[in-house]
């Protein structure tokens, strides 16, 4: 049981060890000044305009270019989009892409949502449901009556990454990457959906989907389509193909979240890609590790090295720790969001370490942690 902290320890953490920006949440996460400015000076002319005139769907279709370019996306993927993040798009997918019978790899509390929606769709059969520790990842098993393979790039509220690889046989590969997208190397070869929301990596605000979605992919909505199968509107792939392919969705976007969404995917891409924003997680996770392995106070929750998340970063403290405290004082010194995953119920640090964060900021993250320890031993 995590402590519940009613006063929060009256300690001031020197101006030289604070990091320049103080957000450290895995979703919603740190927004770019820059982004915010540049929508600050496109509000009077952007903001309050129709999503079904150029302004804005110009801004859609730099947004869905972008993406194509940023994931390297072969000729016939449709980068697809819609409202209601990605919980929505789980509910599409039940619909939408599972024909009979899903396998899911349930490692943590976001993984095991999807397995839920389809264990709790009246029109599919029950899902397989392969399971592991928290803090480990478990494999896909390829299975002749499998037709939808449910994967999480990474699993936010443990902390664990894991590579994304077709299993062997003939279906689909839809992979949860909310908060690995943008941040985690993929070969789209792996996938047929892989789908996320904005505001994680790409630094934006939540409520929008975005899937990118292979021929074969395609083919499945239509297929099920043609089925006859029942689709509430607002869920519908067909729907929303047909919307995305005129750089629109189906009912009315958030403006804002749109525009601070492109104007990421345009940082990246014109720092060099996929290798420039994984590359800054890279470098992110290699200060956050290296110090937690160093430190007496502090163990990484995950053990396998492999599995420990370059996106999001899971620090357990010593028991003689509370680590709540630290939380709440790194909090009254404007670091804020540091808390765990609050079902995990561990004594732990959990700390985003996004594309858009600063690896300078992560080491003087490390530096006030170590304060803070100090601090409360003393
Ligand atoms: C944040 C997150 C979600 C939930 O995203 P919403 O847009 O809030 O629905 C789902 N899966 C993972 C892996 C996440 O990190």
């Amino acid at each position: 049981m995590i402590p519940y902290v009613t006063d929060t320890p009256d300690i001031r953490i020197p101006a030289s060890l604070v990091p320049g920006d103080g957000r450290f949440g895995s979703g919603p996460s740190k927004v770019r000044p820059q982004a915010v400015e540049a929508l600050a000076a496109a509000a009077s002319t952007y903001l309050g305009t129709s999503h079904r005139q150029t302004t804005v769907k110009s801004v859609v279709a730099s947004l869905r270019d972008g993406l194509a370019q940023l994931f390297s996306l072969p000729d016939g993927y449709v980068v697809t989009l819609g409202n209601g993040g990605t919980t929505a798009f789980w509910d599409g997918a039940t619909f939408c892409l599972i024909e009979r019978k899903s396998q899911h790899l349930s490692f943590g509390e976001f993984s095991s949502k999807f397995a839920a929606a389809a264990a709790a769709a009246p029109h599919l059969d029950d899902p397989e449901v392969l399971t592991s520790e928290v803090g480990t990842h478990p494999e896909a098993e390829a299975r002749d009556d499998v037709d939808l393979y449910a994967l999480t790039h990474n699993e936010t509220s443990t902390g664990v990454m894991m590579p994304i690889t077709r299993p062997a046989g003939p279906g689909l590969v839809a992979v949860d990457a909310t908060s690995g997208a943008g941040g985690l190397r993929v070969d789209p070869s792996a996938f047929d959906a892989y789908y996320f929301a904005p505001q994680k990596c790409f630094g934006s605000d939540g409520g929008l989907w975005v899937a990118l979605l292979s021929p074969a992919a395609q083919e499945r909505v239509a297929a099920l389509a043609a089925s006859g199968r029942w689709v509430p509107a607002s869920l519908d792939l067909t729907i929303a193909l047909d919307n995305s392919r005129l750089d629109q969705t189906y009912n009315t976007p958030a403006l804002a979240t749109l525009f601070l969404f492109d104007h990421q995917v345009r940082w990246f891409n014109d720092n060099g890609g996929l290798e420039f924003s994984a590359g800054r997680c890279d470098r992110s996770a290699e200060i956050l590790y290296t110090w937690a392995d160093n430190a007496d106070f502090a163990t990484p929750f995950v053990s396998r090295d492999q599995d420990r998340s370059h996106v999001v970063a899971t620090v357990d403290l010593d028991g003689s720790i509370d680590a709540a405290a630290v939380a709440a004082v790194l909090r009254a010194n404007g670091i804020v969001d540091t808390e765990p995953y609050r079902k995990l119920g561990r004594n732990q640090l959990r700390i985003a370490l996004f594309p858009a964060i600063d690896p300078e900021d992560v080491a003087a993250l490390c530096a006030c942690v170590t304060h803070v320890v100090g601090a409360l031993a003393g």
